[in-house]
């Protein structure tokens, strides 16, 4: 495991800013309420989740792909504009291990990471690893399990969901042992996204990287031929523990320490930094413009913003209700006095909002030869109450005349159920009913 030195400069400290409020974003989600509900929530038992006061259910899980897809989609915009920002600026094991670092340097202060540090010392920072481990989890497992729920259970020692609770020890356990154990070698061999960053950047890419031009050959005792003075501190703050100078690895999570450790060294000199956040390009060719425009950029930028725009539109023309209406299956159609024909469905409704809906039955766009057709419907007027957040079956009854003697090759007849809100006249679902006849 790699502990890295620490440096004070431009980039770390406004790492630490942005680490602070994806910190502060991480750990407050889980406990803000809308309107008295968790404004975000994957609520896996009850396949539910719960997002900004919408009900989200799995039948809507093309939602999810859109935001895979997104999340792709940016990962290889960003990736080949600006490099490894998300490894560097934004993925959770950096920033872990900078809050794991943090403690380690207050705790145990110029011996982290020495085998003589005091034991004492070494056992009080291991026990702050572990709450700090615990806590991290705690809020990770809150997306998936009301946090107060499981505050409560907590401050009494009970638990009505028993199972979260080794989900809370497996992930404390998975992030102390990732923190104290894997750490780098987790960016440098495990990690997927870090395998294919190379096919996603180019020479034009804005990155972190060294300028070999000025900085090689390095400085020894003999020559003083570059301006790398060979202090090494650029190696020995990486927190991966590897040496930009030779060249863009694949260990690199573009943090840019080596950048501020860069700086203080060749300010002592009164000259630039020689490791930087620039493209190879520019280092090879001086004074040339960066290519923020490129075919790559082109491509991914406008499949983002094409799957955005597909995205905001569907958001924005989603109506909170779901029905799923098939024929009875227990009770076949039948002819009734008057020459008619019952037929039998069952519809499922599902309320996805957080009040009551007065849901109003009623044939849409009849065009069938089979009219007048008449709707009966558990409630009164079909009209049915659905509770907030909750999913129901109605049986809904159609009679409609039978086969005049023409028709009477035809079995089938389609008509179209549509399922409104009576306080919400925008909220509205039709699903198709076949009418299956007696055969004459
Ligand atoms: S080489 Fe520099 S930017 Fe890359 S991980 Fe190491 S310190 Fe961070
Ligand atoms: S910090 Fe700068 S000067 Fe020191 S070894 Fe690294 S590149 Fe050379």
């Amino acid at each position: 495991m790699v502990i890295s030195r620490h440096v004070s400069g431009k980039f770390r400290n406004t790492r630490y800013l942005v680490e602070a409020l994806l910190f502060l974003v991480y750990f407050t989600l889980p406990w803000l309420r809308m309107e008295g509900k968790p404004i975000i929530l994957l609520d896996i038992p009850a396949r539910n989740f719960y997002l900004l006061g919408s009900i989200y259910i799995p039948q809507e899980v093309y939602f999810l792909l859109l935001f895979l897809i997104l999340m792709g989609l940016s990962l290889f915009f960003f990736t080949s504009l600006i490099g490894r920002v998300w490894c560097g600026w934004a993925c959770p094991q950096t920033i872990f291990t900078d809050v794991f670092d943090i403690f380690g340097h207050l705790i145990l202060r110029k011996k982290y990471g020495k085998k003589d540090a005091p034991v004492f010392r070494k056992v009080l920072l291991h026990i702050v690893w572990i709450v700090v481990s615990f806590v991290g989890a705690f809020h990770f497992i809150a997306y998936f399990n009301d946090a107060y729920d499981m505050q409560k259970d907590f401050l009494s020692l009970a638990s009505h969901e028993y199972i979260y609770p080794y989900f809370i020890l497996f992930f404390t356990a998975t992030l102390y042992l990732d923190m104290t154990v894997v750490r780098e070698q987790f960016c440098k061999l495990a990690c997927p996204y870090a395998r294919f960053q190379t096919i996603l950047m180019d020479n034009h890419t804005y990155n972190v990287i060294y300028d070999h031009k000025r900085g090689e050959p390095r400085r020894n005792k003999k020559e003083k031929i570059g301006d790398c003075t060979a202090c090494n501190m650029c190696l020995v703050v990486c927190p991966t523990g590897i040496d930009i100078r030779e060249g863009t690895n694949v260990g690199c999570i573009a943090c840019g320490k080596c950048v501020d450790a860069c700086t203080i060294q060749m300010a002592k000199e009164n000259k630039k930094t020689l490791i930087r956040y620039d493209s190879e390009d520019r280092v090879e060719k001086k004074n040339t413009k960066i290519k923020w425009i490129r075919p790559r950029t082109v491509l991914y930028g406008s499949l983002l913003l094409l799957i955005s725009s597909l995205a905001v539109f569907l958001i924005s023309t989603r109506v909170p209700l779901f029905i799923n209406a098939q024929p009875d299956r227990n009770i076949a159609p039948m002819v009734i006095p008057g020459n008619k024909v019952r037929s039998f469905y069952n519809v499922k409704i599902r309320n996805m909002t957080y009040k009551e809906q007065n849901l109003k039955f009623e044939i849409d766009n009849n065009t069938t030869k089979l009219t007048p057709i008449h709707l009966l419907v558990g409630g009164e007027n079909s009209v049915v109450k659905i509770p907030e957040n909750s999913m129901m079956e109605v049986r809904v009854i159609l009679e409609t005349p039978n086969l005049p003697e023409e028709e009477k090759y035809r079995k089938v007849f389609k008509v179209w159920l549509k399922v409104s809100d009576m306080d919400n006249p925008r909220v509205y679902k039709r699903n198709e009913l076949p009418i299956l006849l007696p055969n004459g």
